[in-house]
């Protein structure tokens, strides 16, 4: 039997523009899937739009242009997608698999981010609160393709998380989870700040009944100084007329040995390079790179 084609994604949050990570997690999804003769689909993460940065939206989309990627089909915008997760969010609530809560933030400060559990018989309606999913005893466990064995014991290290906030918006694991569903994403390359997200993910997998995509969590770019690149840090959007020096270094960055005069080429070359030679058994588990570099 043959295994089911290469679907992979690339999912950007528009509360912020790209910056040298998200661009190596662009990179890295685009040659994993172009490598395996798969699609590469771009779906934006637009769950929360208070947090949402004006502008960052077409920014992300004019970046990844001028970087030569091109993406399979139409984009999906999560914010399109509300009645998919609420009629999921019903249905768990409805055989007792989620519950409303109403602690305050307050009330779950001294618990170090572990949901003590205080609602989960209090049978609140679901108006003007949390829903969350009760988790089991259970550890979670998975084989990243790059990190290797990651484990997570949902009860001890997570407790019952949150899938739809009390401002009524719907939480990014919840979401995730049904849209590469939805999408027949089989694979999942993106950064390893999401790597203690995955067993949540895996967790809500089982339980709707949709199939395990393989993960591959590329490593995390940090400074010298051990500052992480992240959504936190404010970035300006990555230069249109360096895109070829930056994929250059970003293909750096995942292990791979691109020729020095690559970076002089165009961008679109330097992706069909990346596409010729990827070789994901060269990514590099962690990266530190001086911020000089990044821009
Ligand atoms: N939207 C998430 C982010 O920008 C990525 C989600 C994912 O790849 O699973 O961090
Ligand atoms: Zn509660």
């Amino acid at each position: 039997m043959s295994s089911p084609a290469y679907i992979g994604r690339f999912a950007p949050t528009p509360s912020g523009y790209l910056h040298f990570g998200s661009l190596v997690a662009a990179l890295a999804s685009y040659l994993d899937a172009r490598a395996n003769d798969g699609l590469w689909l771009l779906r934006m993460e637009d769950l929360d739009p208070p947090r949402e940065v004006a502008g960052a939206q077409s920014a992300i989309l004019q970046t990844l242009e001028n970087y030569g990627f091109e993406w399979d089909g139409d984009m999906v915008r999560q914010s399109e997608r509300h009645a998919a997760y609420a009629e999921v969010i019903d249905r768990l609530f409805e055989a007792g698999l989620a519950y409303a809560c109403t602690c305050s933030r307050k009330q779950l400060e001294d618990h170090q981010g572990v949901y003590p559990g205080f609602c989960r018989l209090a049978q609140h309606p679901q108006q003007d609160a949390a829903i969350r999913i009760r988790v089991p005893e259970l550890e979670y466990h998975f084989i990243d393709r790059v990190q290797g064995e990651f484990r997570q014991h949902l009860g001890r290290e997570v407790g019952d998380f949150v899938i739809r906030r009390r401002d009524g918006l719907y939480a990014y694991q919840l979401a995730v989870v049904l849209d590469d569903a939805w999408q027949g994403v089989n694979q999942v390359v993106r950064g390893a700040d999401l790597l203690d997200s995955t067993p949540r993910q895996l967790y809500l997998q089982e339980l709707l009944g949709l199939s395990q995509p393989r993960y591959l969590h590329v490593p995390l770019i940090t400074q010298p100084d051990g500052h992480k690149l992240g959504k936190s840090y404010r970035s300006p959007p990555l230069p249109a007329d360096r895109a070829a020096p930056l994929l250059t270094r970003a293909l750096r960055a995942l292990g791979q040995e691109p020729p020095e005069t690559l970076a002089d080429a165009r961008p679109r070359d330097v992706l069909d390079w990346g596409i010729a030679h990827w070789d994901p058994t060269l990514i590099p588990r962690s990266r530190t790179i001086p911020e000089a570099q990044l821009r």
